[in-house]
């Protein structure tokens, strides 16, 4: 695929769908190419299928045009999936994508297993807006698809700071800078910006914390009580995980919050050496070297335990990160794992 107007050309309708609990690239990158088609393919008909978003999203065009629910049940032309690295990722939606005349799928999530008609998917880039932005003319973005590109970008760099971040990822925060965007708005109130109740639920996470592995590893759980206590959704955990992150000394974060059925949600990310996306997929969850998620049963305890064995599995074989990604782990070494249990 070259460019996004040669496979629109072909179509009426559009459904364009991203991962579930979606994040600022899933919902900015999806905004933006319904923008793109809004303004330049008026004989296009197009739909977007995402999860409630987050609220801090809502001021982007056409935000409101979203559909949160999936129940009409047409068939589309084409159905484009994007920042999402598996169709079980793409909740009820997936349904669009099953019956699509033609699929393809957006997307920089290095488990992502090419599981479209047409997959323009490259692990090493910042964000999938990243790549929409690439994927449209440059002329023809508008004041609004640049406001969309340039938050997806910002989100999935954590503000142009993870090693994803590259000069190309720079440059185009520069362009879309020029399209008159209110740039540093848009970081302060969609970043950084914390409700009272969410940095009440960080300062309890970051209570509870503790480390393992003598200290290069430290982790956290919220439970489902508490979450009620501070009167917070999942959507307001994100950011938690980074916090974590940052702590002196450490190679790894594990941030788990606990899901209405008593399952875990699991956050990891690293700094160097861990491959946390290799875990992730282990546990059938997925996401990048450096951040990946999963969702995983037992008590949190047990769930941390078993997320350090790993991580210390890879620790003490120091192998660089990144490879041997979605293989079966051939390792026969039974490493006793000790720390995450202790008091
Ligand atoms: P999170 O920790 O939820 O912020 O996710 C970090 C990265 O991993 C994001 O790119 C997510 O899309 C991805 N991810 C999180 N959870 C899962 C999962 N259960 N399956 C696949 N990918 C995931
Ligand atoms: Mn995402
Ligand atoms: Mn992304």
């Amino acid at each position: 695929m070259k460019d996004l107007a040669s496979e629109l050309a072909q179509v009426k309708t559009v459904a364009i769908a991203g991962h579930i609990r979606p994040d600022g690239d899933c919902v900015g990158s999806c905004l933006a190419t319904y923008n793109y088609i809004t303004a330049w393919f008026p004989q296009t008909e197009a739909d977007v299928y995402l999860e409630p978003i987050p609220n801090i999203f809502k001021f982007l065009s056409h935000a409101d045009r979203i559909h949160h629910t999936c129940e009409s049940d047409r068939t589309y032309d084409l159905c484009i999936v994007q920042d999402c690295g598996d169709a079980a990722r793409l909740g009820a939606a997936v349904k669009y994508f099953n019956t699509a005349k033609k699929t393809i799928c957006i997307d920089h999530h290095v488990s992502n297993d090419s599981f479209a008609d047409e997959n323009y998917v490259f692990p090493e880039k910042s964000s999938t807006s990243e790549l929409i932005f690439e994927l449209i003319e440059e002329e023809k973005i508008t004041k609004e698809i640049a406001e969309c590109i340039y938050v997806g970008i910002v989100h999935d760099t954590g503000v142009f700071q993870y090693s994803s971040t590259s000069a190309r990822t720079m440059n185009i925060a520069g362009i879309l800078m020029e399209k008159g965007i209110s740039y540093t708005k848009i970081i302060d109130e969609t970043f950084y910006t914390k409700t009272f109740e969410q940095n009440k639920i960080l300062g309890q996470a970051l209570l509870n914390s503790r480390r393992y592995l003598e200290n290069q590893v430290i982790a956290a759980a919220v439970t489902k009580e508490e979450m009620e206590r501070y009167q917070v959704l999942p959507k307001h955990l994100d950011g938690i995980v980074s916090q974590l992150r940052v702590t002196k000394g450490v190679e790894a974060a594990i941030f788990l919050y606990e899901n209405e059925d008593g399952s875990w949600k699991i956050s990891m990310r690293s700094n160097e050496k861990v491959d946390v996306a290799r875990i992730a997929v282990k546990y059938q969850g997925g996401g990048h070297v450096r951040a990946a998620g999963a969702t995983m049963e037992g008590s949190s305890q047990e769930v941390i335990g078993t997320l350090c064995e790993e991580i210390e599995k890879q620790l003490q074989r120091e192998e660089p990160a990144g490879k041997e990604l979605c293989q079966k782990d051939s390792d026969t070494q039974e490493e006793s794992w000790q720390g995450a249990g202790e008091a």
